[in-house]
This record gives structure tokens, sequence and C-alpha cells, in this order.
């Protein structure tokens, strides 16, 4: 990273620290947790700042700065905002599970046809010779 970004950073943190309102740098989670009363997803951008425990939180990587190559995306049910896509499927998976998504639903109907398949190819060969003969007459 260069140097003068790294400045910037700093500088950006320090003020982020003090409870200064800082734009436009963003803080996203590490992992999942709560903070400011509400549970965190992986990846979710939060307003960082204001906070006592922040020093920590940042020394510890529970939050990190958005880096310049992540496109953060919104989630469509509640707003929430995310570093990358896989975070937002990720939270959309877990938050919203109802939300109906055509993607994911065309996921869903050709892993069903993958596990039909494997049973399928599991099941003994069928062997294919006359038909047995039906009696219909009681003797
Ligand atoms: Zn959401």
């Amino acid at each position: 990273m260069p140097r003068r970004q790294r400045m910037k950073e700093a500088r950006d943190e320090v003020a982020a620290l003090r409870g200064e309102n800082v734009s436009p740098p963003r803080y996203c989670t590490n992992l999942p947790f709560g903070y400011k009363g509400k549970e965190r997803g992986r990846g979710e951008i939060v307003e960082f700042g204001g906070q006592p425990n922040d020093a920590t939180l940042l020394g510890r990587n529970y939050i990190r700065l958005v880096r310049a190559d992540e496109t953060p995306m919104q989630c469509g049910g509640c707003g929430a905002w995310f570093v990358t896509e896989v975070f937002l499927r990720a939270h959309g998976r877990q938050a919203h599970p109802d939300i109906d998504d055509p993607s994911r639903r065309l996921q869903h109907e050709i892993e069903e046809l993958r596990r039909e398949d494997q049973e399928l190819s599991k099941a003994p060969p069928i062997k294919i010779g006359p038909m047995p003969e039906v009696r219909t007459e009681k003797p």
C-alpha cells in the first residue's frame, strides 16, 4: 500500500476513534458480531466510530477499512451494505430465506437434479427380461 494511502487511513482511523464523522472511508466487519446494537454479518459495512471499544475492535481486526478494490452492494431485503456479493448472498440466505431469488431457485433445482442423478447411478441395474407370467385364473 502506498505511503500516502497508509497515512490517510491512519488519519481516518484516528478521526473515527474520536467519534468524528469520517467520509468517505468506510469500515466493514471481518466476522459476524454485534455492533451499535445490531447483529452484523461478515463483510457488512458499518458506520464506525463513537463506541467505547472501537480501538479494540480495529486493533483485533473485528473491523477494517473497505478496500478500494471492493464494490459494496446493498441488500434488497433490509438495506444493509456488504463489501462483496459473496457476503451479501451469505447474508441474504441467513437473514431473508423467504425472499425469492431466481438465481438461488435455479441453483436449488440444479442441486436437486444432481442429487437425483447420484441416487440413480447408485441403484442396481435393471434387468430386462421376459415378463413374468401373470395368472388370473384360480386353479
Ligand atoms: Zn438484508
